[in-house]
């Protein structure tokens, strides 16, 4: 037994476990079925066969069984060469990567046709091309020559220059961490063409292409890492769209608002001079609508600061009575000619000067409330502001009850939802959004609170806010 075989089948049999393992820890797990990860596959089980092939080429050496040998040989040539080309192929792909034109052109369905294609004629011809010479001395392989010989040269440096020049034309739109790996398989592949042509009793391949594989797998193919780079970049072309749907949102709304604050301006000036009433009413309708489609507006301009995470907390010293007396003021516009009565009981527990977003408190009691008078006749609207402290924290309990229409079991869970309106309050007359809730619970839950509503219909709802705020005891504080 020669030395060369017996290197050969330790380095095999070593190579073989450890491309067997590589090649279980990558199947068993998730992997995206993308270009590159069968291409990849296809890798690793040419691979393993090669080196079958090879472990097989020895055993049959070690038994001097002849016949067997040229025709395990004839296969690990097949197998060592397509794996060179599978490689090609890879590097070819990857080598579009960057180049969006080209990477989108590529149809994978034909590329694996012609990689399939040439595959077959590879095989075909290793099958059936004559050897002239083939020494085997001790069960190392001396000489090899003929055209199966030539061919088989053939078919390991074409794919292998080819991949080399494919790298270095496009080393500028492969990504760098992939280029340092091509840069040394193309290494591998030299080194290892050197070795057959010197020394053919040494099957370098084997070990060259198990390393490749390897390298690979802890660089640019292992599952893990991969689906990482890929949700990542997903990620990051989702923010982009999403942040190119918020830009334009914003800035059509803020166009829109324009035109739409001269409509309610000047229908407001021609209601207050004509004394015409089919004109009044008529111009009373262009507001009406006017004001709603301002509303809706606001309402997305609202959503969409929301949904873009642009939403910020301004935090700021107020008095509680006093923004509930604002609030009580302007509701006075939206009781109308309606048959309400309207009562705010404010707790006398309630710390004099709180710490917190009052804006943001402001809007949300403003939208509970205006539901209650759109959404009731007659009977009673009531604001209660109740509090339980503890410490240095003043927890919030604002109640909005109505006697009005009230919702039915079924809408409960949706009247949150963006643009959710009950089918009945569509085909009233009663105007709006469905926007006033889903804002009004982002505010709640931006300050880290809690709505819930309880609603008997025909009879009532009743919206209850929980909050918590700061309290400021020094009462020398400046209030903004
Ligand atoms: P909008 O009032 O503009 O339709 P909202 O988001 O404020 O939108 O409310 C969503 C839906 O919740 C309303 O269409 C209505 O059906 C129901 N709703 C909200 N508040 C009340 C209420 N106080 N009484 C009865 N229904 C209500």
């Amino acid at each position: 037994m020669g030395v060369f075989l017996y290197i050969n089948m330790t380095t095999i049999v070593c190579c073989l476990l450890f491309s067997i393992f590589l090649s279980v820890i990558y199947f068993s797990k998730k992997n995206m079925n993308n270009m590159e990860n069968k291409i990849y596959r296809h890798l690793l089980i040419i691979n393993n066969l090669e080196l079958l092939a090879t472990l097989l080429f020895d055993y049959c050496a070690l038994i001097n069984n002849l016949p067997v040998i040229k025709v395990v040989m004839r296969i690990e040539c097949v197998t060592s060469s397509v794996f060179l080309l599978v490689l090609f192929f890879y590097i070819l792909f990857i080598s579009f990567e960057n180049n969006k034109k080209v990477y989108d052109k590529i149809n994978t369905k034909k590329l694996f046709y012609i990689l399939y294609s040439i595959i077959f004629i590879n095989v075909i011809c290793h099958a059936f091309l004559p050897i002239d010479e083939f020494v085997l001395v001790n069960g190392e392989l001396l000489k090899l020559t003929g055209i199966f010989n030539d061919f088989y040269l053939f078919c390991m440096a074409l794919p292998l220059v080819s991949s080399i020049v494919v790298v270095a034309v496009n080393r500028k739109s492969i990504v760098k961490k992939k280029l340092s790996v091509f840069y040394v398989m193309s290494c591998f592949g030299v080194i290892m063409l050197i070795v057959y042509l010197i020394l053919p009793q040494f099957f370098i391949g084997q070990l060259a292409y198990t390393l490749i594989n390897y390298f690979m797998f802890f660089t640019i193919e292992n599952p893990d890492m991969k689906m990482v780079n890929e949700l990542n970049l997903a990620r990051d072309q989702a923010e982009k769209a999403n942040n190119a749907k918020s830009d334009f949102l914003s800035s059509m709304s803020h166009e829109l608002r324009t035109p739409l604050n001269a409509i309610v301006g000047l229908s407001q000036v021609v209601i207050n001079t004509t004394s015409e009433s089919e004109t009044r009413r008529d111009v009373q309708e262009i507001l009406n609508s006017s004001n709603n489609l301002l509303e809706l507006v606001d309402g997305i301009l609202d959503i969409n600061q929301i949904d873009s995470n642009n939403l910020e907390i301004n935090n700021s010293n107020y008095k509680m009575n006093d923004l509930i007396n604002d609030i009580i003021k302007m509701t006075d516009r939206r009781i109308e000619n309606k048959n309400i009565n309207f009562k705010a009981n404010i707790s006398p527990d309630i710390p004099e000067i709180l710490y917190g977003d009052k804006g943001k408190i402001k809007t949300i009691i403003l939208n509970l409330l205006t539901n209650a008078f759109k959404y009731t006749n007659e009977g009673f609207v009531e604001l209660d502001v109740n509090c339980f402290n503890i410490k240095d924290k003043c927890n919030l309990r604002i109640t909005v009850s109505d006697t009005g229409i009230g919702i039915v079991p079924e809408d409960i869970d949706k009247i949150f939802d963006k643009f959710y309106r009950s089918e009945e309050n569509k085909d009233s007359n009663i105007d709006g959004t469905g926007l006033g809730l889903s804002i009004t619970k982002s505010l709640v839950e931006l300050l880290d609170g809690k709505i819930t509503v309880n609603s008997n219909y025909g009879e009532g709802s009743t919206f209850t806010v929980t909050i918590s705020q700061n309290i400021v005891s020094d009462n020398n504080t400046e209030i903004l």
